[in-house]
């Protein structure tokens, strides 16, 4: 397989900000190169992209455990109330005949996230390991990953939806509790996490080879 040449390679990178490619001259160590238009700092990778991502990643897996366990809201209908972890509020719902929104929530806050952490790990293993299997299809695999972070969000609705329901009702309150707050850090670390992973590294192994 022939590749065209990489700007990293004849020494150019573009801005991340303002999209400028510039020449990169050699500076002395600790010293940044700076876009001449926008000021930013010019990199041709992201820095420290796979321990970065790497940290953030395990933060998230970490901070999974909480938010499944831990219950994320209580629901006092009539004065009673026991708390909810994201299951058994799944479990409620279906109870309650609001499959469509009970799929939801399993969906955007169980699914998702694990699905978006898993494939994250599977890239960085292949960047670790300098994997030549496909990277066209690896860095669809990533624009996915982008674009499901979004879809982790959808949960934030939810729960959103489900508070503005309770409280035109009256009948019920609605307090969230340390679940949510783990599982609002896992939506963060992740995306923070998709951000932090720089997919041209991808075709690095293949550059290399050559
Ligand atoms: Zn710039």
């Amino acid at each position: 397989m022939s590749l065209p040449g990489t700007a990293a390679g004849a020494g150019l990178a573009s801005c991340h900000d303002c999209g400028l490619l510039s020449r990169l001259v050699p500076l002395p160590p600790g010293h940044v190169a700076h876009c001449p238009r926008c000021d930013a700092p010019l990199h041709s990778r992201r820095v420290n992209s796979v321990s970065r991502t790497w940290a953030l990643l395990i933060a998230a897996y970490i901070l999974y455990v909480p938010a499944n366990v831990l219950p994320v809201s209580t629901v006092i209908w009539m004065g009673h109330g026991e708390p909810d972890t994201i299951l058994s509020g799944v479990k409620t719902l279906f109870a309650h005949g609001d499959a469509p929104v009970a799929l939801l929530l399993f969906f955007a806050s169980i699914c998702v996230p694990m699905l978006k952490m898993l494939l994250l790990t599977w890239l960085l293993l292949s960047v670790q390991f300098r994997w030549m299997w496909r990277p066209r299809d690896r860095t669809v695999i990533y624009r996915i990953v982008e674009v499901i972070g979004r879809w982790s969000m959808l949960d934030i609705f939810v729960i959103s939806i489900l508070v503005a329901l309770i409280q035109l009702g009256s009948l019920a309150t609605m307090e969230a509790q340390a679940g949510a707050v783990s599982f609002a850090a896992v939506v963060v670390l992740t995306m923070f996490a998709a951000e932090s992973f720089d997919p041209r590294l991808m075709w690095d192994s293949l550059e290399s080879d050559r």
